[in-house]
């Protein structure tokens, strides 16, 4: 009788705490339906806001008005999971931090690299691809190999590993910042620069969209990419870290990464 008694104590505990739970759930989330208009039956989703940085092909990229590819296909993935309705900001790469740490954008999702560094400003998810870094020249480069780089002229993308990387390893003086790598590829072409230190993936599409570019053979820097959140918003990441491993498993990631980079 009394081993009953504190079993019914202890169901009626648990009882309790989840009506506080859901109750505090219920208060959330009315809080946070901002875009609820009077007169609306079906409550608003509630809004994911992604920040990127829309020239970096074929992970995220202008299509006419729309912001496409990769990580914006599996963002929406995830938003869809989730029920939330996604929202694409795009700013430059090396803003996207810093608007996450002040709690401007929900998440950051641009192709980017986990590293020590950034793990001390914000958290990533698991990571959902792989980047090697490399290097592009001109068909007619005397640069043959990652030794030959030395004290040429490199382009890179400000803020990016590339840009980190190549600093540390050929010296900032020889290094030349652009605001993306469209930008830094022109500088290629134009004779600025000698070579274009920057992403695999993004590499392959420049080289592909311009004439007399190609890829040194020899890979630079492999990393793994992920969704990088506030410090503060573990929730958030936990429910989207969810979401992530579901479509990795059913085979959704790999649909939309297959549809963008076809097999060679
Ligand atoms: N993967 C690189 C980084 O995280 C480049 C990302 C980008 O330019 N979008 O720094």
């Amino acid at each position: 009788m009394k081993k009953n008694t504190k079993k019914i104590l202890a169901i009626l505990a648990v009882v309790a705490v989840l009506a506080a739970v859901l109750a505090a759930c219920a208060k959330g989330a009315s809080n946070n339906g901002e875009t609820t208009t009077a007169g609306e039956t079906e409550a608003a989703k509630e809004t994911l806001v992604m920040a990127t940085n829309a020239e970096f092909p074929p992970y995220e990229f202008h299509e006419g008005e729309s912001i496409v590819g990769i990580d914006a296909e599996i963002a929406q993935a995830i938003a869809d999971k989730l029920g939330m309705e996604l929202k694409i900001e795009d700013v430059a790469f090396d803003s996207i931090i810093p608007g996450v740490q002040a709690g401007k954008y929900d998440m950051g999702m641009a192709g980017m690299t986990v590293t020590d560094e950034r793990l001390k400003s914000v958290n990533f998810s698991d990571s959902y691809a792989k980047g090697v870094q490399v290097v592009i020249v001109k068909e007619d480069s005397d640069i043959k190999t990652l030794d030959d780089v030395n004290g040429k002229k490199i382009g890179v993308q400000t803020s990016t590993t590339g840009d980190i990387y190549a600093t540390g390893d050929y010296g900032e003086e020889n290094i030349t910042k652009f605001d993306n790598g469209a930008v830094a590829v022109q500088a290629l072409l134009s004779g600025k620069v000698d070579c274009v230190i920057i992403d695999n993936e993004p590499a392959k599409s420049y080289v592909k969209a311009n004439e007399g570019l190609k890829i040194l053979e020899t890979a630079y820097v492999e990393e793994d990419y992920a969704i990088c959140f506030n410090k503060d918003d573990t929730e958030l990441q936990e429910k989207v870290n969810g979401a992530l491993k579901e479509l990795i498993a059913d085979g959704t990631v790999k649909t939309i990464v297959d549809k963008y980079i076809p097999a060679e």
